[in-house]
């Protein structure tokens, strides 16, 4: 982990002023090159008994890319209300007045919202006592359609002068498309609720990636990064080569993103995802982009792979995306007797990535190349993009 140290040429102040409590960007104070440097060593050293490991894809600005912001409210002594975020591993609230990495449309927004609570009575939750209505703030920014949604997470259903507070967050910030009142009255760790209603407009926003529209409601799973989304999921088909008659697997498919980005260059889709909602997204996705080659199957990837190669089919192409932990052996030897031609695999932990390119290389793949993708600067985190192909 890289120490808030001299390495920045300026001292001991770091760049930002909450970053001993917060702790979430463990490399704020690295210039960025010198973080590319870091990290693409670490993916060289996991990687290389596999393949070359090409240059880190960073952003020209690293600042402010999370299209996803959260604040938790609380309030001081005084009752004042404050807004920000848990330090890490506890439940105490480190005040937030702006952050590196969000977008700075959606701090102002929170530190607005802020600002309107006491005018309009609005106390904020205390989870110690359970009095207070607001428990936190949720923006998902649409970079590319510029459509904003707020999400207000109260533990009650009844938001009092609701219409006047929409009418005054919509005057101070009228680029916001829709307001939704989330309902959280559970002692969980969860920011959100079941029970949710839109306030203001529709209660989703759309955002275009690789010139495809996407819903994101508020619990869509979509990444924070929404310039460097586009440069993983461009180096992902780059990688692939497409012909235009290839069935390709998109397995750990989310909200449909990957598959229904290849859908123009393939001859069909077939996608796997656990997650309900993110299915029932992926469908409503491929309606809007008038998306007809690819098939969503909500199943454990493991348990649908194991099923297509027990029915004996074959891929020309695999597109896999897992979780932190990476996949299962159980998944890798299935997917190995489905023979695709090529593996395009899209990790966000370069660890499990290397255990499992142990067991793909194993099955007779060769790692062709590798493509890390800085999505997350400041922090550890590493995306890498690997192709392997079979080996004849
Ligand atoms: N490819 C998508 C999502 C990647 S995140 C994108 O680029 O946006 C990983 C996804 O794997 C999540 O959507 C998660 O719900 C899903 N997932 C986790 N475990 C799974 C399993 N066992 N089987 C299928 N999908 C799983």
């Amino acid at each position: 982990m890289v120490k808030n140290n001299n390495s920045t040429g300026h001292g001991a102040k770091s760049l930002c002023p909450v970053f001993k409590k917060c702790g979430a960007c463990q490399m704020i104070d690295t210039p960025y090159k010198k973080q590319l440097k870091i990290k693409h060593a670490r993916v060289q050293e996991l990687l290389e008994p596999y393949c070359k490991v090409e240059s880190f894809i960073g952003m020209e600005s690293p600042e402010h890319y999370r299209c996803k912001v959260h604040a938790v409210f609380t309030h001081d002594k005084k009752g004042n209300p404050l807004s920000g975020i848990y330090r890490e591993g506890s439940h105490e609230v480190v005040p937030v007045e702006s952050c590196l990495l969000e977008d700075q449309k959606a701090d102002a927004i929170i530190a607005s919202i802020r600002g309107m609570l006491k005018s309009f009575k609005i106390k904020t939750y205390d989870e110690d006592n359970g009095y207070g209505l607001l428990r936190h703030v949720l923006i998902r920014i649409g970079r590319n359609t510029g459509e904003i949604m707020v999400v207000l997470v109260t533990v009650s259903p009844i938001f009092p002068s609701k219409n006047n507070f929409v009418k005054a967050l919509r005057k101070e910030h009228p680029e916001i498309t829709t307001i939704v009142l989330n309902v959280n009255d559970k002692q969980t760790s969860m920011i959100l609720g079941d029970k949710e209603k839109p306030i203001y407009g529709p209660g989703f926003i759309y955002d275009i990636c690789c010139g495809m529209k996407f819903k994101i409601s508020p619990k869509s799973f979509y990444q924070v990064n929404p310039i460097q989304q586009e440069v993983l999921y461009n180096t992902a088909i780059e990688m692939a080569d497409l012909k235009g008659d290839e069935v390709a697997l998109d397995c750990y498919s989310g909200v449909g993103t990957i598959g229904l980005i290849a859908s123009p260059h393939v001859k069909e889709v077939i996608s796997v995802e656990l997650n309900k909602d993110a299915v029932k997204d992926a469908i409503l996705n491929a309606k809007i982009n008038e998306v007809k080659n690819i098939t969503f199957y909500q199943n454990d990837a493991t348990r649908f792979m194991q099923q297509m190669a027990d029915s004996g089919d074959s891929v020309d192409l695999v597109f896999m995306d897992p979780p932190r932990s990476g996949s299962t052996p159980e998944f890798i030897t299935s997917m190995v007797s489905l023979s695709p031609k090529k593996i395009v695999y899209i990790s966000c932990s370069p660890e499990s990535l290397a255990n499992d390119l142990k067991l793909i290389t194993k099955g007779g793949y060769k790692a062709q190349k590798a493509v890390p993708v800085d999505m997350f600067p400041f922090t550890r985190g590493v995306e890498t993009v690997v192709l392997l192909t079979k080996e004849d």
